[in-house]
């Protein structure tokens, strides 16, 4: 099961957490003080994950006090004169307790609350580096669970290929050029233009035209990694950012998706396929260069890119260029 969407990733920490992990009680508690959550999970679902363990709350005050300051995991007995608002609602006596506060850049987002009837399941200070890390990554699917939703509600996602569409990357980029920038990192953009592609079209129709188009988002994808954002920036072109990689090695992954188009029996029906190739541009901000504002950099960056592009189709197509 994947756990893109909020209702996935909150399901299984609420409903298999308990299951796999022994424990008699899980609650969440998220901040939710723009109702994002709340809009994301809709009415019906929010008040079946509330009887499974979810609170959202518009302030986390009532729960701060539970945590140890600086925010880190807190392991103790479970004392039902102090902690019962924390397990509200359990149906057996607790003995033991981890709370988990879910923190990003310092503030605190939310909290996770395991607890057992088994008073020596959690010991004080006890293996809090794992708990630690567990929160981290928490936060982080929490995060991106709640950012692919709005991916979608806002239409940030290209509906043939699932991918990101030309809209998101234009914000993605923005970020990543000021980042780079103020943080002296390369940055990396790769344009890719199928070659020949009205060809797919006219021999097979537009709708095998299509499915093709995802097939080539998967061998692409498969050679990304996941901090690299993808995108559909129109038709049959495509645009790859690759943060914190220079160009030489942008210029191999590069190289190794054009030879993956190259070889990849593309199917276009029961037992037939084609072969196609993929034209190339690659061009890296430039660091120290005088760009007026972000943006000018992240346009630069892609007209770079482009023009790459443009070379390498002038110049026979199947290649990849790099921007001088
Ligand atoms: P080259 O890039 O090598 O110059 O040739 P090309 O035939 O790929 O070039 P061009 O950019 O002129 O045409 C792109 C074609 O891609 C036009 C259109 O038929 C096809 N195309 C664009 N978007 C889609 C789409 O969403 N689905 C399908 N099936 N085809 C598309
Ligand atoms: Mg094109
Ligand atoms: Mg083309």
């Amino acid at each position: 099961m994947t756990t893109r969407t909020p209702v996935q990733l909150i399901t299984v920490i609420l409903q298999d957490f308990p299951l796999n992990f022994e424990l008699d009680a899980v609650n969440l508690v998220l901040l939710d003080s723009d109702g994002e959550w709340a809009h994301a999970l809709g009415p019906d679902i929010l008040s079946a994950l509330e009887a499974a363990g979810l609170m959202l709350d518009n302030d986390l005050d009532g729960y701060a006090k539970f945590y140890p300051q600086p925010f880190r995991p807190y392991l103790a007995a479970y004392q039902a004169t102090q902690h019962l608002a924390l397990f509200d609602g359990s149906m057996v006596s607790l003995g033991s307790m981890a709370l988990l506060p879910l923190v990003r850049q310092g503030r605190l987002m939310g909290g996770l609350h395991l607890a057992s009837r088994d008073r020596h399941r959690f010991v004080t200070n006890d293996g809090t580096y794992f708990l630690e890390r567990l929160s981290a990554f928490f936060v982080m699917c929490l995060e991106n669970a709640l950012i692919y939703d709005k991916l979608e509600r806002f239409g940030l996602v290209d509906a043939l290929t699932q991918v990101n569409n030309r809209h998101y990357f234009n914000l993605r980029l923005r970020e990543a050029a000021n980042h780079a920038l103020r943080c002296r990192e390369p940055l990396v953009a790769v344009m890719f233009d199928l070659d020949h592609f009205k060809t797919v079209n006219d021999r097979w129709g537009h709708q095998i035209g299509d499915y093709v188009l995802q097939q080539v988002v998967q061998v692409i994808g498969a050679l990304l990694r996941g901090s690299d954002t993808f995108a559909r920036y129109g038709g049959e072109e495509f645009i790859a950012l690759l943060p914190g990689t220079d160009k030489r090695v942008a210029v191999d992954i590069a190289e190794r998706i054009r030879l993956a188009i190259a070889d990849y029996p593309f199917s276009v029906g029961e037992a037939e396929s084609i072969h196609l190739s993929v034209s190339i541009g690659v061009a890296q901000i430039v660091l120290g260069a005088a760009y007026g504002s972000e943006e000018q950099a992240a346009k630069q960056l892609v007209a770079a890119a482009d023009a790459a592009l443009y070379s390498a189709k002038a110049q026979g197509r199947n290649r990849v260029m790099v921007s001088v």
